[in-house]
C-alpha cells in the first residue's frame, strides 16, 4: 500500500459527528501507528522542503500534531493558532463566520518576526473558513502566507477554492 492507502485505510468515519449530516475523520487511529505517523511527518517535510519558508503555523487542535512534525523536520519555528481565550499573552485576534454564528482566533503577538513566510497546516480542510482565518491573522501579524498544508481535505467543500485568493500551494496528503 502507498502512503494515501495506508491513511485512508487508518481514518475511521463517524457519522454525524458532531452533529446529524456531518461525516467526521477521525485521525486519532493514525496517532497510535508510530510508523505511519513518521512516514506522514516524512512525506510533508519531503514536500516542503522545496519551499522558501521561515515559520509553520498550527490550527488548533489537531493542527498542532503533525504541525509541529514537520516544523522540527525541517528545523523551523513552530507557533499555535488556538481558540480565544487560551493563549496567555497579548495576542492578534482574527473572527470568521461558521455554518451557526462565529468563530475566534488568535496568535501571540511577536510570535514570528514581521515578513516572514508562513506555512499554515491543519489536519483536514473541509470549507476553508478555518484555514482562511488562520491566514488573515498571519497577515494581521505581518507575516506573508506562504501555502497551506492538509492531511486530508474534503474536495466536495470545495476549501480550496477559498484560499485561493492567497495565490499559494495548496497541498493535502489524501483528498476525498
Ligand atoms: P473548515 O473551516 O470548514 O475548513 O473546517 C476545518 C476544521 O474543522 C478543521 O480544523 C477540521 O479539523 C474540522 N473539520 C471540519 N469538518 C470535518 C470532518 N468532516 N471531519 C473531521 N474534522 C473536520
Amino acid at each position: 500500500m502507498n502512503i494515501q492507502e495506508r491513511i485512508k485505510s487508518t481514518i475511521r468515519d463517524i457519522p454525524d459527528f458532531p452533529k446529524a449530516g456531518i461525516l467526521f475523520k477521525d485521525i486519532t487511529p493514525i496517532l497510535t501507528d508510530a510508523k505511519l505517523s513518521q512516514d506522514i511527518t516524512r512525506e510533508l517535510a519531503n514536500y516542503w522542503k522545496k519551499f522558501d519558508l521561515d515559520v509553520i503555523i498550527g490550527i488548533e487542535s489537531r493542527g498542532f500534531l503533525w504541525g509541529s512534525a514537520l516544523a522540527q523536520a525541517l528545523s523551523l519555528p513552530f507557533v499555535i493558532a488556538r481558540k480565544k481565550g487560551k493563549l496567555p499573552a497579548e495576542t492578534y485576534e482574527f473572527k470568521y463566520d461558521l455554518e451557526y454564528g462565529t468563530a475566534e482566533i488568535e496568535i501571540h503577538k511577536g510570535a514570528f518576526v514581521e515578513g516572514s513566510k508562513a506555512l499554515i497546516h491543519d489536519d483536514l480542510l473541509a470549507t476553508g473558513g478555518t484555514a482562511r482565518a488562520a491566514a488573515e491573522l498571519v497577515k494581521l501579524a505581518g507575516g506573508e502566507v506562504a501555502g497551506f498544508s492538509f492531511l486530508v481535505e474534503l474536495s466536495f467543500l470545495s476549501g480550496a477554492k477559498v484560499l485561493d485568493e492567497y495565490k499559494t500551494p495548496i497541498h493535502s496528503l489524501v483528498t476525498y
